[in-house]
């Protein structure tokens, strides 16, 4: 058994081939200073890597352990032949100005696009704006159509339904049942694979909060007055122009120059607690479990499988929590287009029930740096569960349905694609369901109690359905948290506002 021990304030690890060996160095609760300090940080996501700088801004370094083979999480940007693409497409946009701030500080803003928005909705044949603007959906609709949904739409204010608390009754309640099943259903259950019925409101109050017909048709005719509240359904973005990945991997050097570690193809399956607080950690690399010694743990892996991977377990009722927890999976086809091929939008949304997937990218709109001359790549998104029958698929035959559904929606000429990728994406989606809030809250307070100094981070790692900003500042304030400050992380991105709605001023 060979003992490597890192330098500095990293964590101490332990190698062995066989069963995992105690450490040699027991952690100990922080005395204060950041020398002291011991964090091992679990995924090299925008949640983890932004902890690693901070503690390194504040003169600390950590080991984070990365399961994967490349950094950035669902925030990466895929690399196939040359071609870079998104997980989905990752807008830069935030209200949180320390957030803002960082991102600027991480990248030059040479490094930064300002890009248009661009985005719409494919419905029954016919284009229709994103964000929806009144007028331009009632045209596209056709006068009756039209009239049946004003109609609804007042039915809902006389005898709005019942159960609010549904994503269905939620929107129907503001746009009336006949808008809701054109513009808000088949894509919803296409995201999340149940009947929209079964996904609580949560989600559309964090989406499309203070939107409904009424205020879209007023902020329609009085736009001197939607100017002046809102500034923006954000027209434009920021987007480095390398891709999201391209923030990702140089936070990783800065973290690395910092004088942190960053272990990749690591995953953690284990995560050693004693007398109350978490002491250790296991990694797998290489088939050799490796144990880091840790004063704190900041983890960004799904909550669900953190609690699952507690030495020694919790209580039954806690694993049976964690297990009730679901995700929804992705996966992309990228499929590589004559530019004339593409559109102007950035995204568009597919609520066709005809074909299966859900939204389709123009990466070629999203910064000219992704694609080549001449050609552009479409990001065909299939939102699935890990195991069906498409996740499962031949990835040739991914892009052959890839290709028979751009025919079908006359988006693109089939016979042009030049070349065809795909990337899976397990766990893209927490799931909103009907008990996912009563399980959170088991696994948090079992983790409050039984390891305080385990800061749960980001997406799945608080099981919340939350944007870069959003994870990276829980990482930013539970590392202030480790450092002495009382920050209660979970109320980040609770309020429920539209998360795209920008005050003026703000
Ligand atoms: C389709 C789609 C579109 C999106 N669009 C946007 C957008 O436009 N703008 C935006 O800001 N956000 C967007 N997001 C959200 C954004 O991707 C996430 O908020 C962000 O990546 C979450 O960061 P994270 O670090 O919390 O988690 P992740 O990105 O999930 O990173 C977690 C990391 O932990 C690692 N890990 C997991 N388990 C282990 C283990 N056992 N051991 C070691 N490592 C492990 C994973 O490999 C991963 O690298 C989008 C998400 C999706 C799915």
């Amino acid at each position: 058994m060979t003992d490597t021990t890192t330098t500095g304030t990293t964590a101490t690890a332990t190698t062995g081939t066989g069963p995992v060996t105690t450490g040699t160095e027991a952690a100990v609760p922080s005395t204060g200073g950041p020398d002291d300090l011991k964090v091992v940080i679990i995924g090299a996501g925008p949640a983890g890597l932004t902890a690693a700088y901070q503690l390194g801004k504040e003169g600390a370094t950590a080991t984070v352990l990365e399961a994967d083979s490349v950094v950035g999480g669902i925030s990466r940007t895929a690399e196939r032949d040359g071609w870079r693409f998104d997980i989905g497409g990752h807008r830069f946009f935030t209200k949180v100005k320390a957030v803002e701030d960082l991102w600027h500080e991480i990248l030059p803003d040479s490094d930064f696009l300002l890009r248009p928005r661009m985005s719409r909705i494919y419905y029954n044949g016919k284009f229709f704006d994103y964000p929806l603007k009144p007028m331009n959906a009632l045209k596209g609709l056709g006068v009756v159509e039209a009239v049946l949904c004003v109609g609804s739409y007042l039915w809902a204010r006389i005898r709005p339904p019942k159960d609010q608390t549904s994503f269905e009754g939620w929107v129907s309640s503001r746009f009336g049942n006949r808008l809701y099943r054109i513009f808000f259903k088949t894509y919803t259950e296409k995201v999340w694979g149940v009947p929209a019925t079964e996904i609580k409101a949560d989600w559309a109050a964090q989406r499309i909060k203070n939107l409904s017909l009424s205020k879209a048709v007023l902020n329609a005719i009085l736009p001197r007055r939607n100017q002046k509240e809102i500034t923006s359904l954000i027209e434009e973005f920021q987007y480095p122009k390398h891709g999201p990945g391209m923030m990702w991997e140089r936070c990783r050097e800065l973290v690395e120059a910092q004088g942190s570690k960053v272990v990749m193809e690591a995953a953690v399956t284990a995560v050693h607690h004693q007398g109350g607080r978490a002491v250790a950690v296991t990694a797998t690399h290489d088939g050799r479990p490796t144990r880091y010694e840790a004063t704190h743990v900041v983890s960004s892996m799904p909550i669900s499988t953190l609690v699952k991977i507690m030495d020694p377990p919790p209580p039954p009722e806690v694993l049976a929590a964690a297990g009730g927890l679901s995700y929804r999976d992705f996966l992309t086809v990228a499929l590589v287009v004559p530019e004339a091929d593409g559109f102007p939008d950035n995204w568009i949304y597919v609520h066709d029930p005809k074909v299966r997937l859900g939204r389709i990218q123009n990466f070629g709109s999203w910064s000219p740096y992704l694609v080549k001359e001449g050609r552009t790549c479409l990001g065909l998104e299939y939102f699935v569960f890990e195991g069906d029958d498409l996740w499962t698929s031949d990835d040739a035959d991914l892009v052959e349905l890839g290709k028979r559904e751009l025919a079908a929606l006359g988006l693109a000429d089939p016979a042009k694609v030049e070349a065809g990728y795909v990337v899976r994406m397990p766990k893209a989606y927490p799931m909103y369901d009907g008990s996912y809030k009563a399980n959170v809250a088991v696994l948090r307070q079992w983790l409050e109690a039984s390891t305080p100094n385990v800061y749960p981070v980001g997406r799945n790692g608080m099981h919340k359905y939350n944007n870069q900003d959003h994870s990276m500042y829980t990482a930013m304030l539970s590392v202030e948290n480790i450092l002495g400050a009382d920050h209660d992380i979970w109320s980040v991105n609770v309020e429920a506002k539209y998360h795209e709605e920008k005050k003026a001023g703000e």
